[in-house]
């Protein structure tokens, strides 16, 4: 025989002495953690014991069954319980009663099984009758605990809700047949003819007649909560948060109180403070003479600690207020209890950390610090204000009834990626210049622009548009990043919306809506509503961006205010913006942007797509000349509004990237029958002609195509104009007395001799400028790292680049081999489907793509040690992505404006966290 190993299984707590503490929640479980710590610091919480997490690995590695030991340490324990409480188990004067009650290290609220009164039988009940002088109240609790066991530990539980459930059926005739309304108003005999009918029930569904053995029962509540580990939503529960199978739950069981004894007794849950808006102040829900399952099940209208317990039980509510401070210093966080009142006295039954909104979040952080029970750096902790929890400050929301109501009235008709963060509504367009038009007719128009996919000519509508929704596309899609950069609430890749353009219709399902009917979307969720949702405006946003509000008269932006003084005292990596206009360079500096990461100087062109059709019908190099000289003073002005704008600031611009045909492609003489002729008459050609030309510039797989500084290199010209106009404007900025740092950055480089073939002519131009005007400006010219090859072979390209920016979208799609705006289609079954752990286009898929980014750093900076380098993908303003750029050594993130204050905090928290 093996003697009994060394490792401990069960934890007691009780007597103002515990075996575990707060620290062990992987053994002991959230729940059995807490209850140990709230014993230890001298709380009022029943006696009990908690068999560790260990048991249950145990249970499921060796065919269901226990440690050796385990017998015996529980009857130990039940010695212990039995003693702090003064009654004993099985007893029939003096019995102690005990519950059940999973734990696991993560809050699953409700996934497990309960079993309560564990230890009546018929002859207990009589004990409890007479102890408690209420025989009511006893069979009420025999009554529960048969149904409750019959339920968890027997499987009687019904499943398909069209069952009919043997206890519920049983409870509802005995009710009509005393005349009832509630379960709390049948008698002591009604009630015990219930536990016979029960137990009848019982021994007719499964053969065998119900323990009356109280051990016995004892330990099939403890299987059965063990074995609800793994019942089906438990692992639905896991899966979405993400909590390891391996995990395993612990078992907590401890002795009974009851707040069903009589109308000084009570039970209820409770916040320290306000979870929603974080207002301080002790907040909960009770019912007198109740047990808690009836507080949460809401058959009663619970009533409002806050309201009417003080007059209702003013020694209770003055103690439930005391410990409420305790556990707030104690824990130094909000608390989420739960309390059984059992005549006047009041006992702990569970505290946790509270769950709360980003608003909250914010606010309580805040507090508690000025309240001087945390200091600064701990507010930071991403546990306490997730970084992306930030954005429900940042961005109207919908009004949370409001959403609520219309979820519940069936009004949610898809989901989509969550592209643009912000909730609004409006009337659904299909079209870009209609949106434009509608907006110039009137500039309060409330519009949703709704498209297959967005493309650069939507810009206009885009900007008009407070949504946009787009059937196709993934989050680095056209649509997702310019929607970002906007700071406009943004769906995309609803793959279930089927949208007809000739019709004008947008159908989901059955359901089929027409070019001005309202929908409502969710960019914090991806969720579109039927009709209009009410939504809340931003009080931050007013006072940093729209210049409105009264900063000392909004509490909500002084705190953000405060936080953020806090996040740049600890960070240490730089936020950037990706921007390509002087108004969102602005937004971005007001949201604490240190410079500009990333203009796409495309976006510029947008505005001048004559010019640049022309330039690229153009067949010799005078007429390409001539066409990309008319562009020079527009691209010159563009940028010295940037520059302007920076105001000394370092500002990338990356020169011409997208392929030509997303200026000129067949669909675009498709869509304006009008325009081939348009082309025609501008450059002297035929039709025909035009048509051969735009078929040229066709290419099945136009992300890996004639792009990047492929265009650059065939087309040196545009290099030139390009190159001219930022040194141009950057000299003319400068000698407005406005300090200047450009920074001329080459696209999809992969060889280092693409490199040198640009940085040639770019050079050649910014020396010709400066020696034209007679102004020395300081610049540099580096490069994106956004092939896989650039990455390996970064240290060579670094002899030559002084900057690396990490093009993460395309590096993912090249990386990935996925292409950045035709994954939505399956992303979800991968989701789902644990085949990838998050959005490749969101968060950085840390391996593969980190995994070059790693060797990008390493090899750059071997050959130029103090090269500077950032990233400009979409997930520059992803928490977990900006906390792994801070890990591999970037010096900045950059991000669409309206996640500059989110990548601040997670830079932060990365510092905090990893030094
Ligand atoms: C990138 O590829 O990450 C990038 C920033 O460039 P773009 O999204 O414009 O291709
Ligand atoms: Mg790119």
């Amino acid at each position: 025989m093996t003697t009994a190993t060394a490792t401990k299984y069960v934890f007691s707590f009780g007597d103002g002495k515990a075996d575990g503490g707060a620290t062990m929640k992987n053994e002991l479980g959230g729940k059995g953690a807490n209850l140990a710590e709230m014993t230890s610091i001298g709380l009022p919480v029943p006696a009990g014991f908690t068999i560790s997490t260990g048991v249950c690995t145990y249970y499921y590695d060796n065919g269901e069954t226990y440690p050796e030991q385990l017998r015996d340490d529980v009857a130990a324990a039940l010695e212990k319980i039995e003693k702090a409480m003064g009654a004993k188990f099985g007893c029939t004067e003096n019995p102690l009663l005990l519950s059940c009650r999973s734990g696991a290290r993560e809050s699953m609220p409700g996934m497990m099984d309960t079993v309560l009164n564990i230890g009546l039988n018929d002859t207990t009940v009589a004990a409890l009758a007479k102890k408690s002088g209420n025989e009511q109240f006893a069979w009420d609790s025999y009554r529960r605990f048969v149904q409750m066991y019959g339920d968890v530990v027997l499987e009687m539980k019904t499943l398909d809700k069209k069952e009919i459930d043997p206890f519920e059926h049983l409870l509802e005739a005995k009710k009509e047949a005393e005349g009832v309304e509630f379960d709390s108003g049948l008698s002591a005999a009604g009630l015990k003819e219930l536990v016979k009918e029960f137990k009848a029930a019982i021994k007719e569904r499964t053969g065998n007649d119900f323990p009356d053995e109280p051990l016995d029962q004892l330990w099939g509540a403890i299987g059965a909560v063990f074995s609800s580990w793994m019942n089906d939503r438990a692992m639905v529960y896991r899966r979405q948060y993400g909590i390891p199978h391996e995990w395993g739950t612990a078992v907590n069981v401890q002795a009974m109180v009851f707040g069903n004894l009589s109308e000084d007794s009570a039970s209820g849950v409770g916040l320290t403070r306000d979870c929603s808006l974080g207002d301080p102040g002790f907040r909960g829900d009770y019912l007198i003479n109740a047990q808690g399952e009836d507080v949460v099940a809401g058959i009663r209208s619970t009533k409002r600690v806050e309201e009417s317990l003080h007059d209702d039980m003013p020694e209770a509510f003055d103690r439930l207020n005391e410990i409420g401070k305790i556990l707030e210093k104690h824990y130094k966080d909000v608390q989420d209890i739960e309390f059984t009142v059992q005549h006047g006295k009041v006992w702990m039954l569970q505290t946790r950390n509270a769950k709360r909104t980003g608003f909250a979040a914010v606010r309580i952080a805040v507090d508690l610090v000025n309240e001087g029970l945390i200091d600064p750096k701990e507010a930071l902790n991403p546990r306490r204000i997730p970084a992306d929890d930030l954005n429900q400050l940042l961005q109207p929301i919908f009004d949370p009834d409001a959403k609520a109501a219309a979820d519940a009235e069936g009004r949610l008709l898809t989901k989509g990626i969550n592209a643009g963060p912000g909730a609004t509504y409006g009337k659904i367009c299909f079209h870009a210049e209609d949106a434009e038009a509608q907006y110039n007719a009137d500039n309060d128009v409330q519009l949703i622009l709704v498209r297959r996919e967005t493309s650069p000519e939507d810009l206009r509508g885009m900007q008009a548009a407070k949504g946009i929704l787009t059937a196709f596309g993934g989050a680095s899609s056209h649509a997702a990043l310019v929607s970002r950069q906007m700071g406009k609430v943004c769906i995309v890749g609803a793959t279930e919306l089927d949208i007809d353009y000739q019709a004008g219709t947008m159908s989901v399902g059955d359901k089929t809506f027409n070019e001005g009917d309202y929908i409502s979307i969710d960019g914090f969720t991806g969720e579109v509503f039927e009709g209009s949702v009410t939504t809340k405006p931003s009080e931050v946003l007013d006072v940093v961006i729209h210049k409105a509000g009264d900063p000392e008269k909004s509490e909500t932006y002084k705190r953000y205010a405060q936080l953020m003084e806090w996040v740049d005292e600890h960070r240490t990596l730089n936020v950037r913006t990706n921007a390509d206009s002087p108004d969102q360079a602005a937004e971005a500096i007001a949201f604490g942007a240190e410079g500009i990461g990333l203009c796409r100087t495309e976006h510029m062109f947008f505005h001048h797509v004559d010019e640049i059709r022309e330039m690229i019908l153009a067949e010799t190099k005078e007429v390409r000349q001539k066409a990309i000289d008319k562009l020079l003073p527009y691209q010159r002005s563009d940028f010295e509004g940037l520059f302007r704008a920076m105001e000394g600031r370092p500002v990338t611009v990356r020169l011409l990237d997208p392929p030509l045909h997303e200026f000129l492609s067949e669909r675009h003489l498709e869509e304006d029958p009008a325009l081939a002729g348009q082309l025609a008459k501008m450059t002297g050609k035929s039709e025909d002609e035009i048509h051969r030309r735009v078929e040229g510039l066709h290419e099945s797989n136009p992300m890996l195509g004639h792009r990047g500084c492929r265009l650059g290199i065939v087309y040196p010209e545009i290099t030139a104009m390009q190159a001219r106009a930022i040194m141009e404007a950057a000299c003319a900025v400068k000698k407005e007395g406005i300090d200047v740092h450009p920074e001329i950055m080459i696209p999809l480089v992969g060889f280092l001799a693409e490199f040198k073939d640009q940085e040639k002519i770019v050079r050649a131009q910014a020396e010709a400028v400066m020696a034209e005007t007679g102004q020395k400006v300081e610049y540099l010219v580096g490069t994106m790292i956004e092939v896989p090859r650039a990455a390996v072979c970064a240290d060579q390209i670094a002899t030559g680049a002084e900057f690396f920016s990490f093009g993460t979208n395309d590096l993912t799609q090249t990386a990935l081999g996925i292409s950045r705006d035709d994954y939505g289609g399956f992303i979800g079954y991968y989701r789902e489907h644990d085949i990838v752990p998050n959005d490749p286009f969101q968060t950085i898929d840390f391996d593969g793509v980190g995994g070059l980014m790693k060797i990008g750093v390493e090899g750059g900076r071997s050959s130029r040690k103090d090269l500077k380098i950032g990233i400009c993908g979409e997930h520059g303003g992803d928490p977990a992505s900006v906390k792994f750029c801070h890990s591999i050594g970037l010096n900045y993130v950059s991000c669409s404006p309206f996640r500059v204050p989110i990548a601040r905090l997670a830079a932060a928290q990365a510092a905090v966290s990893q030094g």
